[in-house]
């Protein structure tokens, strides 16, 4: 489904943020990214976005060619993607409910489709009985999980999450973890950048990055089956699926 082959970022004359970078990520694979801050987690993130280009290599999501794409083809990369930063980003006069309904109104959804599915989205983090609430009457962590119902509002095949659970409380990341597993669970591709240990321990598949390059990746498929300790491996085990035509998943 998200294919880097040999990629290369360099953001002006100096800065090489990823350093010949190649990995797949398979439909339904929860995948963690992790490394010290500056160490190319985002740019990651942003590359799969279209949000930045790469310098060298190719990299392909749904099958299609993300570092060439055409300027007016990316939003309809982004619709099957749902990105959630580091910080909410929420429109603080509006309520909890008109911010998850946002990224459906603008795509033409009728009104009371929008509010049914923002409903739902929102029943899914377990904010429902918050709708009506304006966003800074929550707590970080609460803010968090409405950025994550909006993200996935548009029901995308991709969930994107830069440092989700950054100046969090223990507890509250745990909740900010567990909402993306359950559109995870429902059959949602998502990557994740943190540098929680907490969390990275209990990943089932993360690549460790150091100075834009992959510097371990740990592949622990048998974890789905039964539990065993990670092993460390040059390259994941995982097929590449490119298929984009997938049903998009049912949650919420
Ligand atoms: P991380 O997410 O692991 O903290 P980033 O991908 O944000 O790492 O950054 C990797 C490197 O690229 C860092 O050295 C950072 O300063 C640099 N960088 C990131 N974005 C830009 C940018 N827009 N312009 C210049 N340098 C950047």
């Amino acid at each position: 489904m998200i294919q880097f082959q040999h990629i290369s970022k360099q953001y002006g004359r100096d800065t090489r943020a990823l350093n010949d970078v190649s990995f797949d990520v398979a439909r339904g694979e929860l995948v963690f990214l992790a490394g010290p801050s500056g160490a190319g987690k985002s740019t990651i993130l942003k590359l799969i976005a279209a949000i930045e280009r790469p310098t060298a290599g190719s990299l392909h999501v749904f099958g299609q060619d993300v570092g060439k794409i055409k300027r007016g083809a990316i939003p309809f990369l982004r619709r099957n993607l749902g990105i959630v930063f580091q910080q909410p980003c929420l429109l603080l006069d509006r309520s909890i409910l008109a911010n998850v309904m946002l990224p459906l109104t603008v795509t033409g959804a009728s009104g009371a489709q929008a509010d049914k599915r923002a409903r739902a989205a929102l029943d899914k983090v377990g904010l429902l009985d918050r709708a009506q609430a304006k966003p800074l009457s929550l707590s970080g962590g609460e803010q968090q999980r409405v950025a994550i119902a909006r993200a996935i509002v548009n029901r995308p095949q991709i969930i994107l999450a830069d440092e989700p659970t950054a100046n969090l409380d223990r507890a509250s990341a745990n909740l900010v973890l567990d909402a993306l597993k359950i559109f995870h669970a429902a059959g949602v591709t998502c990557l994740i950048s943190s540098h929680d240990e907490q969390i990275l321990d209990r990943a089932n598949r993360l690549i460790v990055l150091g100075h834009g390059s992959i510097m371990a990746s740990y592949s622990n498929a048998a974890t789905k089956a039964g539990g065993a300790a990670p092993n460390a491996s040059a390259e994941p085990d995982a097929a590449p699926d490119d298929a984009p035509s997938a049903p998009a998943p049912e949650a919420p």
